[in-house]
């Protein structure tokens, strides 16, 4: 099959993946096998490629927003048909038996496996993942616009349910890119106020598109909850206490849970969400890159594998 390989991390500019013909994966028992249709590009997958998150497998194929149609089961795989519609997400496996998972939180299991760092991802023709981490993608996405809900959404909204928003409060983003077009329209849905802090005009535009009731580039005196969705960030400055007394948060989120994953695309449907995508061909995935790291794509980029 077709696929895009890092070889070793190294800087996007120098187009580090290979497009290249790799062994098929074949299911084990309990995986399903996906013939992928379209892959969302994230900015996790530039952490990855460039290596500011440490590599956990080389040669890998990055990609952890997938949308594909069930080409095959693997032994005692029955939960999806051939040919069901499904997508795979960033979380990739957990070992269900430590305390997290026992918790119900896994996101922050002991032994995880990502997709596209622990374990090749979807920028390939072919993917495998064990059919318990896969999820049924709802009717009316197209396989574009279906592929950025499986980190920039489920992210986006894990990290508005963590800040607590309630409907007529206010809500501030801090850079508008492809989580935050799509969280804005759940907290639109939910009845929040949204501002939109982003020096780019192209994203201050599309946040005053999809229902901002300010957007520019200078915020004064943000206070409540800072909700930081990134995996991997630069350090953080020093700040004055007084600026986090009154018992505001600053606060990570960490991967998520199936049950995020699960509930999301449930409201993500029902809004219904509309999420702005940019297309590229599978052996451009090295051009794709480029553009999110200069903030060139306004909403997300996606990879077509297949029609
Ligand atoms: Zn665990
Ligand atoms: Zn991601």
């Amino acid at each position: 099959m077709k696929a895009c390989v890092l070889r070793a991390p190294a800087a996007i500019e120098t187009n580090p993946l290979e497009y290249a013909e790799v062994p098929m994966p074949q299911p084990k028992s309990g995986e399903a096998l996906v013939r992928v249709r379209t892959c969302g590009v994230c900015r996790t997958d530039l952490h990855v490629i460039e290596g500011e998150l440490p590599p956990r497998k080389s040669p890998v194929i990055p990609g952890h927003q997938v949308v594909g149609l069930i080409e095959k089961q693997g032994e005692n795989a029955r939960r999806f048909a051939v040919g069901t519609r499904v997508g795979i997400a960033w979380l990739h496996q957990t070992d269900g038996t430590c305390e997290y998972c026992r918790s119900g939180a896994e996101n922050l299991c002991d032994h995880p496996l990502f997709t596209g760092y622990s374990v090749d991802g979807g920028y390939a023709e072919y993917i495998v993942a064990p059919e318990d981490f896969v999820y049924a993608i709802p009717e009316g996405f197209p396989d574009e616009q279906a592929a950025p809900l499986l980190c920039a959404g489920i992210i986006g909204f894990r990290s508005l349910r963590l800040s607590g928003i309630k409907a007529g409060a206010r809500l501030g983003f801090y850079g508008f890119g492809a989580a935050a077009h799509v969280a804005i329209q759940v907290a639109r849905h939910w009845g929040v106020e949204v501002f939109a802090c982003t020096r780019d005009v192209r994203h201050q535009k599309l946040a005053l598109q999809l229902g901002a009731a300010w957007a520019g580039s200078t915020c004064d005196e943000p206070r409540g909850a800072l909700i930081l969705g990134g995996i991997h960030m630069s350090p953080i400055p020093s700040l004055d206490y007084d600026l986090l007394y009154q018992e505001r948060v600053i606060r990570s989120v960490a991967n998520n849970t199936r049950k995020d994953g699960e509930d999301f695309l449930r409201v993500a449907a029902e809004i219904p969400i509309r999420t702005r995508v940019q297309v590229f061909p599978l052996a451009e995935a090295n051009r794709a890159l480029n553009a999110l790291k200069n903030d060139a794509i306004s909403g997300a980029a996606v990879l077509r594998i297949a029609e």
